[in-house]
């Protein structure tokens, strides 16, 4: 059970990504005393990659979790309480916002910054959660540099798994696109690039049973089955990304904030303000275009900024 150390805050910060903690590093020096609430993946997405080469400011690169540790002495340098458990209630009926911790734990806080980003999901194979920075990654823009002559793989037919197949072309000598049917979901636009690109091949109705290689040989190859003849086979590549949609991490809010249909939260334009006055949504949980380490630290100082002028304003009136 976290030991918090006021009943009442003027604000509270769910999740501890680039976003949350960015968050938390401009409420502290702004002397609001955030508290902050790590959730199950403590340090975000980026703790599940190695080498993070283009965030600003590190010109050698620096590994993911190495830039979310730094982040976070950063924002407890200036004062911000951060605890390792998971907000499993928002009772937005009252002012201040009453707060439930999953262990039961009640509080109170003016404001709250959704921070709680968005996974990717996954194909659920034990491969990839061992070879996940290994070969095996989620975001093409991050990781795409890695892979210069490499021949990969990438799992999805929506419009990332085209969009990112194509970048990846720009390094890789061949890319082959897995996809579990045979038609794309992707709009017609995007999968057209894709097609016509002389660097990409597309494998249809297959999926990936298993991706091969161990973490000190990296990724080797995946097997695959046709899901209409039932042959498995087994190709040769050295990374394999997966691009089979996100899903963003806002299902204790739902019903209780302005949500599109895929349950991002819905921001008013240029501003973290979300339809209801007090809670700001910052990073990848409202953010489904962007999906970088450094938009998301920037959305974060931006809800932090828009929660300390609306808490100028309710402390005023
Ligand atoms: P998506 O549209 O939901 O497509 C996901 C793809 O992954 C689908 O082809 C789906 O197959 C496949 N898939 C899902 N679960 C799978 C599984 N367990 N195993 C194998 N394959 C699986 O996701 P997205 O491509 O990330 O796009 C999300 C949204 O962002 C869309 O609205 C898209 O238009 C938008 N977007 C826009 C741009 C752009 O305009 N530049 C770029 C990227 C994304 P099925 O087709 O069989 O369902």
């Amino acid at each position: 059970m976290p030991e918090l150390k006021k009943d009442l805050y003027d604000v509270t910060i769910m999740g501890s990504g680039p976003a949350g903690l960015t968050a938390a590093l401009y409420a502290a020096r702004a002397d609001l005393e955030p508290v902050l609430f790590e959730g199950p993946q403590p340090g975000g997405q980026l703790t599940i990659t190695t080498d993070v080469e283009n965030f600003p400011g590190f010109p050698d690169g620096i590994m993911g979790p190495e830039l979310m540790d730094k982040m976070r002495a950063q924002a407890s340098r200036f004062g911000m309480e951060n605890h390792i458990s998971l907000i499993a209630d928002v009772d937005v009926s009252e002012r201040p916002f009453k707060i439930t911790l999953d262990d039961g734990t009640t509080f109170k806080s003016h404001t709250l910054i959704v921070a709680s980003g968005a996974s990717a999901r996954l194909l659920g194979l034990e491969s990839e959660e061992l070879l996940m920075g290994h070969g095996v990654s989620t975001c093409a823009t991050c990781d795409g540099y890695f892979f210069r002559d490499d021949e990969l793989v990438i799992v999805g037919g929506g419009d990332s798994a085209m969009e990112e197949a194509t970048f990846l072309t720009k390094f890789a000598s061949k890319v082959t696109v897995v996809h579990r049917r045979d038609e794309l979901r992707a709009s017609a636009i995007m999968a057209q690039r894709a097609l016509d690109n002389p660097k990409v091949e597309f494998v249809w109705n297959s999926e990936v049973e298993e991706i091969l290689g161990t973490k000190e040989t990296g990724v080797q190859g995946v097997k695959l089955l046709n899901n209409k003849t039932g042959e498995e086979s087994e190709l040769s590549c050295q990374g394999v990304f997966v691009a089979i949609g996100h899903i963003p991490n806002t299902s204790v809010l739902e019903g209780k904030l302005d949500m599109n249909e895929d349950g991002y939260i819905k921001t008013q334009p240029d501003s973290s303000h979300t339809s209801v006055p007090g809670i700001f949504a910052v990073g990848d949980v409202q953010d489904y275009t962007y999906r970088q380490a450094i938009t998301a630290a920037g959305s974060g100082c931006k809800g932090a900024i828009d929660a300390e002028r609306y808490l100028e304003e309710i402390h005023a009136g």
